[in-house]
């Protein structure tokens, strides 16, 4: 078992991207592969999971309880995790298991997870009731919620700009979906910060955020701005240009994608750099590429 002295700040390099289309808009691109944090804990999910971890270790627990969809990288992310450093854990599924299992359920089971299905409409509630009835199925166990959006959860992304404090960019972009990674980079970064929303919904994430920074007693240390244009259509939605501009990006850098989140959000960047001064006049950008790569296999691209 592996000790959590092994939870130090990976190493984590920053790519260069260089791209004509982007270079004709007067606009730099890196990206901080996140991806590369660990090899089975992947992207933020990882810095999500740490303090959790240390917090389940510290109350005693042995296992860990958390939600997630059938292609979810947090609950493949948390086998991975709790294989590694000795935590039983139970992952519980929206909907129906899939028969037979997805490759990325069958590496959670194979890292030891145990899957449970709940029927969608009272996963959706996540009441005192379900929790009532876990707790009377599995015992005790340290819940964390669907997506690791947790105070410890963003306690974790808090250390992620310390991986680019001394480089000079003029703007940090991430892709959201709970919006606790956004929060957790918002609470240390000196850089201004853009997300990019991938679920629908007017003004939707930037109004979370700020509940979440109130929740979690993280308030933001820089300029941030949430763009909610480039969900195209909604959580794991997709079209064939978003698919095509996928593959086209991943054969130019040789950077891997997946349709969820990392693609929207360079998509995104992408298409706010043919608008005329969306951007400052040679802009420097890093993009954080948030790992988790699961939702790639469920679109067969
Ligand atoms: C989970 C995940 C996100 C979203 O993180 P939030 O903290 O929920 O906003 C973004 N990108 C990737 C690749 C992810 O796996």
């Amino acid at each position: 078992m592996a000790e959590f002295a092994d939870f130090t700040l990976p190493n984590i390099p920053i790519q260069v991207v260089n791209d004509p289309d982007l270079e004709e808009a007067g606009i730099s691109l890196s990206m901080l592969r996140l991806d590369l944090a660990h090899p089975l804990i992947s992207g933020n999910k990882w810095f999500k999971l740490k303090h959790n971890l240390l917090q389940a270790r510290r109350e005693g627990q042995s296992t860990l309880l958390s939600f997630g969809g059938a292609w979810s990288n947090h609950l493949h992310a948390l086998a991975a995790a709790g294989n590694l450093y000795g935590f039983s854990t139970i992952g519980v599924i929206r909907g129906e298991l899939p028969d037979p299992l997805n490759l990325c359920l069958q590496e959670a089971v194979d890292a030891g997870m145990h899957l449970y299905a709940v029927p969608r409409s009272s996963y959706r509630a996540k009441d005192t009731e379900m929790l009532a009835e876990l707790n009377t199925r599995f015992g005790s166990f340290y819940l964390i919620p669907e997506g690791g959006a947790n105070r410890q959860g963003a306690l974790g992304c808090a250390e992620i700009p310390s991986l680019y404090v001394h480089k000079r960019f003029d703007l940090v972009t991430l892709a959201c979906g709970t919006g606790t990674t956004f929060v957790g980079v918002a609470s240390t970064s000196s850089l201004p910060i853009l997300g990019f929303q991938v679920l629908r919904g007017q003004g939707y994430l930037s109004r979370e955020v700020a509940n979440l920074q109130a929740q979690f007693d993280l308030s933001a240390n820089c300029d941030w701005r949430m763009n909610d244009q480039f969900h195209f259509g909604g959580y794991a939605k997709a079209d064939s240009e978003l698919l095509s501009f996928l593959t086209k990006f991943e054969s130019r850098h040789g950077i891997p994608l997946e349709p969820v989140y990392s693609a929207k959000m360079l998509y995104g960047i992408y298409a706010l750099s043919k608008k005329r001064d969306f951007f400052p006049q040679n802009c420097s950008i890093l993009a954080i590429h948030g790992g988790g790569l699961q939702g790639r296999r469920g679109f067969k691209i």
